[in-house]
């Protein structure tokens, strides 16, 4: 049985979150916003509006591309969403210029975030290295080889720092898109049936953060298991 919820959890939840962002994006995107404004207008409109001037928003490559570049200071849009005044090109617009408040005003859990950057790529690049040799050992010394468990444990630490950077994440993403929508609204970019679409269209997108997020704890708890069962 927990095997199954354990399967569940891995494979199903994040596909679904994918395919729901997905369909609710593809509607959104064919529907067309009253404001006119395409999504590089409504991310410049909020930009100038919050006193921003030195972030550039450009034509990004790619469905879904859409992110913010904070080395470079530069929102990237997915063509359709840089192009097109719809209502998910707006959502998506204006989540985007909620990292780029967030980063202009020192927001705590996105510096959190990218000091936690180096370690977290380091460790999931390494953790899954040392995880598997580390078992490799602990099963040819026998149970209780010190050496096997130590590495074995070194990977499970490493790895903790990657889901830890996926958990700060979280509230990195929801805060964003709450500023999205504040923004939307208070500029009078939306009206309000807009509003609520628009709202879906970021709850979707927020949900496949949270979907990997399980997966990663989820994996992180049975590697515990795994190393303390080998002690
Ligand atoms: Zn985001």
């Amino acid at each position: 049985m927990g095997i199954i919820i354990y399967f569940i959890i891995l494979m199903v939840v994040p596909m679904l979150a994918q395919m729901n962002v997905k369909s609710t994006f593809n509607k959104y995107s064919k529907v067309r916003s009253t404001s006119g404004l395409t999504g590089r207008e409504v991310a410049e409109e909020i930009l100038r509006n919050n006193g921003i001037y030195d972030v550039e928003v450009v034509r990004g490559e790619g469905f879904l591309s859409d992110h913010y570049d904070p080395k470079n200071k530069k929102i990237a849009l997915s063509p359709d969403n840089y192009d097109t005044p719809s209502i998910a090109g707006t959502a998506v617009a204006a989540h985007e210029v909620g990292h780029a408040i967030q980063h202009a005003t020192g927001y705590a859990f996105l510096n959190f975030r990218s000091a936690l950057f180096p370690l977290a790529q380091l460790g999931s690049n390494l953790s899954y290295f040392l995880i598997i040799a580390g078992m490799f050992v602990t099963y040819a010394q026998g149970v209780g080889g010190t050496f096997g468990s130590m590495m074995l444990w070194g990977g499970i630490a490493l790895m903790a720092f990657a889901v830890l950077f996926q958990v700060v994440t979280l509230p990195v993403e929801f805060d964003a898109s709450k500023r999205a929508m504040k923004q939307i609204e208070s500029l009078n970019i939306v009206n309000e049936k807009e509003y609520r679409h628009a709202k879906k269209v970021l709850n979707a997108a927020a949900m496949t953060y949270v979907a990997a997020t399980a997966v990663a704890v989820a994996e992180l708890v049975r590697f515990i298991m795994i190393a303390r069962g080998s002690n």
